[in-house]
């Protein structure tokens, strides 16, 4: 039986990154992966980098909205063979990258555990085994398929997963879900020249959003021709037809759909890891339970990634992997409670970036606090690169001067939004952000402008 200092389960971001690091620091390590179209994890190969690839490539062919349907339908297909090639170079450079004869190995198969420090990794050509001193959950999560008949085996019903490997544009794509990669999806594929439903059975749209920007955003969506349902519970799917039923209404709807995309959430992935044979516990979602150094209830075993429950973003999955670092070779003194403010980003079209509190939250908190606002038309360079669409909003204290949260619909957002964490993080106050010199003309000197609009 091989003997590692750590074994790493998954090809995650966390795990490939610590991988590399234990083994320049004279650690013999394993990473076990059982999928070899999944080297480089998740993100690379089926999500955020795929994904963003794609978005890119459609507003490109937004120009050409008026094009006949075979156009944009070879339009589609050359984008999507040159995302296959982008990514499987990048896939390839994972795995070169961290597999590191003699010092990372990385092991095709898939993993489950004996007892607390012994895994049987199960291969093609049958069982190994492999004991460590360490080992690090890192399997990512899976999608959830909600409970609707018809869509088992129905070639028309995807996951993000699978549509992305699909290579015929979709003349109607309906989306089941409202939530963020719902929305990303629905936005490229309108881009691409699809005509778009989203069907979510909530009655609100976007209900963790601020209602003005929910509305923006959704404004947004509908110029682009992008239906919008809500309190639409999807019943059924019967060959291309989607069963809606309107619970407000009381009424039901078909919709012919070329594409179903199910974009129902996604969950732990823990399936046949055989946790309880080492004692690890899970929660009500099958998350793998942490404390705030990512220990699982058996110490030596760690959990990093969407795995372990919480946000679901690469950037959480790197931040793991720096806890974990800590407390296998530092000073033990990072963990989750010191992490700062968690942005993120949804790349529709401006992106909307979010931090901190929503004014919502504010007030139900009953804080006391000013409100920023700047329409992204102010922006010299929204006017110059012909994207003025959007808004951007700041929650300020008023006591402290010190910014609670921030809503930013306008190009580029996802860039500002890391200026304004880094402002949160360090317990700044507001003004560094409004009197800072910026390049110009750029969108961060937004911020020069931004702190003068008091609502
Ligand atoms: C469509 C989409 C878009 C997204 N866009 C973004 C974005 O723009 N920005 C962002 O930050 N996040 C985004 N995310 C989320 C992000 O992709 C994930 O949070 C991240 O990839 C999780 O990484 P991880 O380290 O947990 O593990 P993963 O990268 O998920 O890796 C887990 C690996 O473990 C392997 N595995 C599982 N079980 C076993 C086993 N028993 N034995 C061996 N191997 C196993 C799997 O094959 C997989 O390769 C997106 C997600 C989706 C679905």
């Amino acid at each position: 039986m091989k003997q590692y200092d750590v074994v790493i389960i998954g090809f995650g971001k966390g795990g490939k990154t610590l991988a590399s690091f234990l083994g320049k620091r004279g650690k013999k390590i394993a990473v076990v992966e059982k999928s070899k179209k999944m080297y480089g994890g998740t993100c690379i190969n089926v999500a955020c980098i795929p994904t963003k690839y794609l978005i890119h490539e459609a507003k490109k062919l937004q120009s050409r909205k008026n094009q006949e349907w075979g156009e944009k339908a070879k339009a589609y297909a050359s984008v999507m063979a040159r995302k296959k090639e982008f990514i499987d170079k990048l896939r390839l450079g994972s795995f070169k990258k961290v597999n590191q004869p003699e010092v990372v190995e990385v092991i095709d198969g898939f993993a489950s555990f004996v007892d607390e420090h012994t895994l049987s990794v199960e291969q093609e050509n049958g069982m190994i085994q492999l004991k460590a001193e360490t080992i690090i959950i890192n399997t990512g999560a899976t999608p959830v398929l909600p409970d609707i008949a018809g869509i088992k085996n129905n070639p028309v019903v995807y996951t993000s997963d699978t549509l992305l490997n699909e290579e015929r544009l979709p003349k109607t794509l309906s989306i089941i879900g409202g939530g963020y990669i719902s929305l990303e999806f629905a936005s490229m594929y309108a881009d691409f020249g699809s005509k778009v439903c989203i069907f979510d059975r909530g009655d609100t749209f976007l209900p963790k959003e601020d209602e003005n920007v929910a509305k923006v955003v959704r404004e947004a969506l509908e110029k682009k021709g992008i239906e919008i349902y809500l309190q639409a519970q999807s019943k059924k799917v019967e060959g291309d037809q989607l069963v809606i039923e309107f619970t407000n209404e009381n009424s039901e709807k078909i919709f012919q759909s070329d594409a179903i995309l199910l974009a129902t959430g996604r969950k732990p992935y823990t399936e046949g890891l055989q946790l309880d044979k080492a004692g690890v516990k899970t929660g009500e979602r099958q998350e793998i339970v942490v404390n705030h150094q990512l220990r699982t209830s058996t110490p030596h075993v760690f959990a990093i990634g969407d795995v372990k429950g919480g946000p679901q973003f690469t950037y959480v999955s790197l931040d793991d992997y720096r806890i974990v670092a800590d407390q296998l070779t530092g000073g033990k003194e990072y963990d989750k409670e010191k992490r700062g403010h968690l942005p993120y980003s949804v790349f529709i079209d401006p992106p909307l970036s979010r931090i901190g509190l929503t004014e919502k939250e504010a007030k139900e908190k009953s804080l006391n606090f000013d409100l920023f606002t700047l329409a992204a038309a102010d922006i010299p360079r929204a006017k110059l690169i012909g994207e003025t669409e959007g808004m951007l909003q700041v929650i300020v204290e008023k006591d402290s001067d010190k910014i609670l949260g921030a809503a930013l619909f306008c190009a580029e957002s996802y860039e500002i939004i890391n200026l304004i964490k880094y402002n949160m993080d360090t317990k700044d106050t507001y003004y560094t952000l409004k009197n800072q010199i910026y390049t110009h003309p750029s969108m961060s000197e937004s911020l020069n402008y931004l702190f003068d609009e008091l609502v």
